[in-house]
């Protein structure tokens, strides 16, 4: 039975920062949500560490862990993280949001680990714009996209992470894109977390457009109740799915996850930071299962909707 917030909203997604390390740097990057950026090699979270919490989290109902950071594929001991978390009981769902990068070496391993399914963000097919976004290479991600289809991962999914003034334009070629590899594309709008308010109103873009074409194009509509009613359009041969979450109080009554930081903080939303609830601490002061699920029980009901319905 899931954990309930005082609004009725089951907790059944965790998504863990295991590094704030990265081997790019995104401009839009929200870092879900983590003030302070990575200042050195060193990860906050053994493995063992983020093996337990993990454990404690299913143990109370949550059936899917997402892997994100910083850069998943930094750490050294990326495959056996993914392992260890795939075999335990009662999880239904492991997955990872990575940059590609270094997936083009990784991505059997990661398969035969356990993982299944991956979220590749590549905001834009544009060398140039690419670069200039992220820093890195193009050619690295989509050599990463390539080795995750062929390693058998389904779904695979592009995030799309669409700006005003960089990538709008972009849309179109993503879904043909996607098209042609038969791969999932998620377009999300910007968020305001941890971006300027400058970079935000200049470049935060309402996806109005681009679903008004959606809906007229689509065969099927579906709404993914337990993730934040995200819209999924299926257009023929291709799937593409929205994340709205600017000022919805929709996007928020319906949201099911808390997260994990780098340095072991459960975090209630990825909008807020004056809400965490320390776990590593008592976890390496010698904390009982028992009362690592108290913490996890305080930190749900510390969940609440950072957009209200009026
Ligand atoms: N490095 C990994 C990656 O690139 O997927 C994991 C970390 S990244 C913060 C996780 C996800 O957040 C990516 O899909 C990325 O596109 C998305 N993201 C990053 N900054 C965002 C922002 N300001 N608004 C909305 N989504 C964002």
């Amino acid at each position: 039975m899931a954990l309930k917030d005082n609004c009725g909203r089951p907790l059944l997604n965790l998504r863990i920062s295991i590094t704030q390390r990265c081997n790019i740097h995104c401009a839009y990057c929200h870092r879900e949500g983590e003030v302070q950026r990575a200042n050195s090699s060193a990860e906050k979270m053994t493995l063992e560490e983020i093996v337990r919490i993990s454990k404690v989290a299913v143990s109370l109902g949550i059936y899917r862990i997402k892997l994100t950071g910083g850069e998943p594929l930094m750490r050294q001991d990326i495959c056996e993280i993914v392992r260890c978390i795939a075999a335990i009981p009662g999880l239904r769902d492991i997955s990872m949001t990575t940059n590609g990068i270094l997936l083009d070496t990784l991505a059997k391993p990661l398969f035969k680990a356990g993982l299944k399914r991956v979220n590749i963000s590549l905001p834009t097919l544009n060398l140039e714009t690419y670069n200039k976004l992220t820093g890195g290479k193009l050619e690295n991600a989509l050599a990463g996209i390539k080795a995750a289809i062929e390693a058998g991962f389904s779904p695979v999914k592009l995030n799309m992470v669409v700006l005003r003034g960089v990538n709008v334009a972009d849309v179109p070629e993503m879904i043909e894109f996607a098209r042609e590899l038969g791969v999932i594309l998620q377009l999300i709008e910007l968020d305001p977390v941890n971006v300027s308010r400058e970079y935000f109103v200049k470049h935060h873009r309402l996806l109005d457009e681009q679903e008004a074409i959606l809906r007229d194009t689509a065969v099927k509509i579906e709404t993914r109740r337990l993730m934040q009613n995200r819209l999924i359009y299926h257009l023929p041969d291709v799937t593409v799915e929205v994340v709205h979450p600017t000022e919805n109080s929709d996007f928020c009554m319906h949201c099911t996850r808390m997260r994990v930081t780098s340095d072991g903080k459960l975090k209630p939303c990825l909008m807020r930071n004056d809400n965490l609830v320390d776990i590593l601490t008592p976890l390496r002061n010698g904390a009982t299962d028992e009362e690592l699920k108290e913490l996890f029980t305080k930190a749900n009901l510390l969940r609440e909707p950072f957009n209200k319905s009026k």
